[in-house]
């Protein structure tokens, strides 16, 4: 039977909306859904409830949303080209570091936008019900992704193209358009196991397994409480986010840059002044991350990420009197990591 719309032409379509790349899925997660309650039973979690929500519909789209028959998995790559070098803003404790990906406008805004501009050419072409996921939507992405063609999940738990590296977003359209799948990616980590001890804080338990509480992308974004003594200094200059994993990935050699324009570097976040960000007024932050993903995680957990941060630089007196500031903070949590940081500061000094 002739498919309702070619693999070629699915494929131009989704170069038109702004994705590097497409693929198309069955709605059998089985293996996975099991992975996914093992995980979740184990508490790898954390904090993030949303997992545990939605039940298995997370891991079965049809009873997601009835009537689904093939999940589109997209790509669209991010490293912006503009951006600094990672490792030296890395090396340098008086800098912080945001993850690559946070650098332009909000990914989730510009992702659904080019998904539903897809969905919509699809139905011009062919009528069919649809919705739109982008990562916050409870579905699984990577093993769909994986399933499409569109890469294998590497041992740091994130999706790798042979041809594309990791860097890049993924987003779905759950359709009942009884689309042909395309073949499942096969894994290529092979004896390789880079990621693993890059880890600051040992987060990869085990090949293809996070646990999310250790993880400074948790720590950074997830979590709006305390972040655990244990992991501060670990933290080193990471304010929002981790790439470290994915920097030693040999596969991103064939990492892309971005094409779109909305992934390029906005307000200097790729090598700020930490002493500059820690004097910032819930004002400051909101008006700067404006459009820009970080703003998601509010003024007080982005002002505790930079304290930890500035408590892991050089005792030097800028950052000795922003912290004295700090430690006075109307929020309990600012204030409470600003001490932490001054005493590691005053005792180093000393
Ligand atoms: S993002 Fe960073 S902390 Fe998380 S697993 Fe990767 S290297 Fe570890
Ligand atoms: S660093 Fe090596 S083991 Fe880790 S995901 Fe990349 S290829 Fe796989």
């Amino acid at each position: 039977m002739e498919p309702p719309i070619s693999r070629e032409e699915l494929q131009e379509m989704a170069r038109a909306a702004g994705f590097s790349r497409v693929g198309v899925a069955g709605v059998d997660l089985a293996t996975d859904e099991a992975r996914l309650l093992q995980w979740l039973a184990r508490g790898h979690h954390g904090r993030m409830h949303y997992m545990e929500r939605h039940g298995t519909r997370r891991s079965r789209p049809a009873e997601l949303i009835p009537g689904t028959a093939r999940v589109i998995s997209l790509a669209m790559d991010y490293w912006p080209a503009d951006a600094a070098p990672a490792e030296p803003v890395l090396a340098d404790p008086r800098l912080g570091y945001v993850s690559r990906y946070a650098l332009g406008r909000d990914y989730h805004k510009v992702l659904r936008q080019a998904l539903a501009s897809l969905a919509d050419a699809i139905a011009a072409r062919v009528p069919h019900s649809y919705r739109v996921f982008v990562d916050s939507g409870p579905v699984l992405e990577k093993p769909l992704a994986r399933n499409a063609g569109l890469g294998w999940i590497g041992k740091h738990t994130n999706l790798i193209g042979s041809d594309a590296g990791s860097y890049f977003f993924l987003g779905e359209i759950l359709t009942d358009l009884p689309l042909p799948v395309d073949e499942p990616a096969t894994a290529h980590c092979g004896s390789c196991s880079a990621c693993m001890p890059a880890c600051p804080t040992q987060a990869i338990i085990a090949p293809f397994e996070l646990d999310a509480r250790r993880c400074i992308s948790y720590l950074t974004i997830e979590l709006r409480e305390s972040i655990p003594v244990e992991f501060r200094a670990a933290i080193g200059n990471r304010i929002y986010g981790c790439d470290d994993c994915q920097l030693v990935c040999p596969w991103n050699k064939f990492a892309r840059a971005a094409a779109h324009p909305d992934f390029r570097v906005r307000q200097e976040m790729d090598a700020p002044r930490l002493v500059e960000l820690a004097g910032w007024s819930r004002e400051d932050f909101e008006s700067r991350f404006e459009g820009s993903a970080i703003r998601r995680i509010g003024h007080e957990a982005f002002i505790r990420n930079v304290v930890v941060a500035l408590g892991n630089g050089p005792p030097d007196e800028a950052a000795l009197a922003v912290l004295r500031q700090r430690c006075s903070d109307d929020s309990a949590i600012i204030a409470e990591h600003a001490r932490w940081a001054l005493d590691r500061l005053q005792f180093r000094a000393s």
